[in-house]
């Protein structure tokens, strides 16, 4: 789909080695851990096995360094097994299915051709080793689905879906090089791997109406908290399509709002918001910040129909 829309992807060899991934049933096996057998001195590359929970199943993974391809047949896994870890061939019962690839980190050069808008794997690859995959594409998708609702549903202008690109391809691009990192050994899993810290304070949809704020501060782009809301928590109260405007630790008058589109929710003084409007959008990012309403009706121009 990508190649018949013109749309090119770059990127680089991450590691010229193969890797075997497959879901297997080794019952011979504890479930308790995840497997790891480093590459041996000899050669043949690190292999795991993962068990995989809510089945019976193990993801097995094995890399080849000595120049052979891998062998996704029953035999050609069990042969693997054999030979890089104490179990035996016959330990590993079946082979529920079973691929290669060779880790490559590449980025699709836009993620929008007219109506087609790519999303996840069809618009970023990389490493595995990081755990990444997953959530930049369900964070890519949650980007794109509220503006696609609010633009064909809500009515907002078309220019709202733009902010998807904007938005989501620098992230991706950083996230490639962070799992090349990882995957080379360079950098560890930590904070950089957790994607809590994201944001797109860049962003032509974030809005700063404060000023003098601490380099600290929570800001329009930043991923809004976590915190107490009445007897339950702020993110139940984001959770749905809406925008959430909160006002924290202040009276400011509201303007009048559209119900089902911004719910709002008071709370007490909250450190990490600081006092202050924020409205947050569905995908849980502040999308502007204000000490009082001021420029919030102009705002919603952006997201939505206005009037
Ligand atoms: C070995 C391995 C380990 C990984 N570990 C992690 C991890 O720990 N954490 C993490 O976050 N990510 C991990 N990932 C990455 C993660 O699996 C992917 O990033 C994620 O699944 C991408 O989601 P997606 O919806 O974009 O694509 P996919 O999950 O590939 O979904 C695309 C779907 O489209 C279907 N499809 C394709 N073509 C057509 C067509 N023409 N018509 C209809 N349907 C079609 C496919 O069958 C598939 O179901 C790992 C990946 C691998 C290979």
């Amino acid at each position: 789909m990508r190649a018949a829309l013109g749309i090119g992807m770059t990127g680089e060899t991450v590691d010229p080695h193969p890797v075997l991934v497959a879901d297997v049933r080794i019952p011979a096996l504890d479930r308790d851990n995840w497997h790891m057998f480093p590459p041996a001195a000899d050669g043949g590359g690190f292999l795991a096995i993962c068990p995989l929970s809510g089945t019976p199943d193990f993801q097995l993974t094995a890399q080849f360094t000595d120049g052979t391809d891998p062998d996704t047949s029953l035999e050609g896994v069990r042969k693997v097994v054999a030979a890089r870890t104490h179990l035996t061939a016959d330990e590993v019962t079946e082979v529920r299915w079973a691929s290669d690839f060779r880790p490559r980190a590449a980025l699709a050069d836009r993620f929008r051709e007219g109506r087609v808008f790519l999303a996840g794997d069809a618009a970023h690859v990389h490493s595995p080793a990081g755990g990444q995959g997953l959530n930049t594409s369900v964070q890519d998708a949650y980007n794109l689905g509220w503006k696609l609702g609010a633009v064909l549903r809500g009515g907002a202008p078309a220019a709202l879906l733009d902010t998807y690109e904007a938005e989501r391809l620098p992230n991706a691009a950083r996230m490639l090089g962070l799992s090349t990192r990882i995957h080379r050994g360079e950098e560890r899993r930590g904070a950089a791997t957790r994607q809590l810290g994201l944001g797109y304070r860049d962003s032509s949809l974030s809005v700063e109406t404060r000023t003098g704020l601490a380099d600290e501060a929570l800001r329009a782009g930043d991923r809004a908290p976590d915190g107490p809301c009445g007897t339950g928590r702020l993110f139940d109260a984001f959770r749905g399509p809406h925008f959430t405007l909160l006002a924290v630790g202040t009276d400011a008058e509201l303007p009048a709002l559209d119900e089902e589109l911004v719910h709002v929710h008071r709370v007490g003084d909250y450190a990490p918001y600081g006092n202050g409007l924020f409205l947050v959008r569905p995908d849980g990012y502040v999308g502007w910040a204000g000490e009082d309403a001021n420029g919030l009706t102009d705002y919603f121009r952006l997201i939505h129909k206005g009037s």
